[in-house]
């Protein structure tokens, strides 16, 4: 099966929205969350979504208590899980945030996921999805679900839902990403995680990488995971006065009963699963 067939068209797609970069137009926040909850909502109907309590929903309410700490805090913020083993997580503008269950699965205590999350509010918060989804618009880009991301090919497409989205939504710029991680750790102690949960779990990522090289394929695409980018969030943490980080937390109980209810669930529709991961 040839994963490269698919892939052609969405690097053309992602050549078009870099072009179209120049022809940026803003974006009112009406017109913001207008655009992410029509997007939102195809997506929610065309993606297979976690439905327990243990697992969305305790990604939701840590992604809504810090999304409630940002300089964006009237979002319609909203966290989903998406059922594949695909290790990503991305944001659609407005608020809309997926994760991944295969991150879930190769985290190893609440902070890493609560550096990803906050990363992804980031983000929203900085605008960085609201103009990318603006470029490919202007690009006149169909932003259909339907057209690029979940529509025609099936099977390895979809299953990188992380590819596809992430050629839309989270081609970020360096500095964007370097912003937005800079933004995480302040939200993260604001929130009483620990901050280095963020610079773990690229460790933890780095570790994974020989051993399932397809689960992190989208993800390492949109988020170069270089030396250079670890350093930075490291020494962003250093900085911060030693007191903040007093008693910030890496886990909880809820972590530990979701990774059970992770355990439990039935493995992911077929062509949402990754080659080689799962016998
Ligand atoms: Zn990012």
């Amino acid at each position: 099966m040839s994963r490269s067939r698919h892939i052609a068209p969405l690097a053309l797609a992602a050549a078009a929205l870099l072009l179209a970069g120049c022809a940026l137009v803003s974006v009112s926040q009406r017109e913001e969350i207008q655009m992410g909850r029509d997007y939102s909502s195809q997506l929610n109907e065309e993606l297979p979504l976690v439905d327990d309590d243990a697992i969305r929903g305790y990604v939701d309410r840590v992604g809504t208590d810090i999304a409630s700490r940002t300089d964006r805090p009237d979002l319609p913020y909203e966290f989903q899980v998406v059922n594949t083993d695909v290790v990503n997580a991305f944001a659609v503008p407005g608020g809309f945030i997926y994760m991944n269950r295969g991150l879930l699965e190769a985290s190893e205590n609440m902070s890493e996921v609560a550096g990803v999350l906050a990363h992804e509010v980031a983000h929203v918060v900085a605008r960085h999805s609201a103009e990318q989804m603006e470029r490919a618009r202007s690009a006149g880009l169909a932003l259909g679900v339907g057209s690029i991301l979940l529509g025609e090919p099936r099977g390895a497409a979809r299953a990188g839902i992380g590819i596809g989205a992430n050629l839309y939504f989270a081609r970020y710029s360096r500095a964007q990403e370097s912003e937005a991680d800079s933004l995480a750790v302040g939200y993260l102690v604001r929130s009483g995680w620990d901050p280095d949960g963020l610079v773990r779990f690229f460790e933890t990522l780095q570790e994974m990488r020989e051993r399932r090289p397809n689960a992190l394929e989208a993800l390492f695409t949109s988020h170069p995971l270089t030396e250079d980018r670890v350093e930075h969030v490291r020494r962003i943490i250093d900085r911060l006065p030693a007191d903040s980080l007093r008693g910030l937390r890496t886990s909880s109980g809820e972590y530990r009963t979701m990774k059970e209810a992770l355990e439990r669930l039935p493995p992911p529709p077929e062509e949402y699963r990754v080659e080689g991961d799962r016998e």
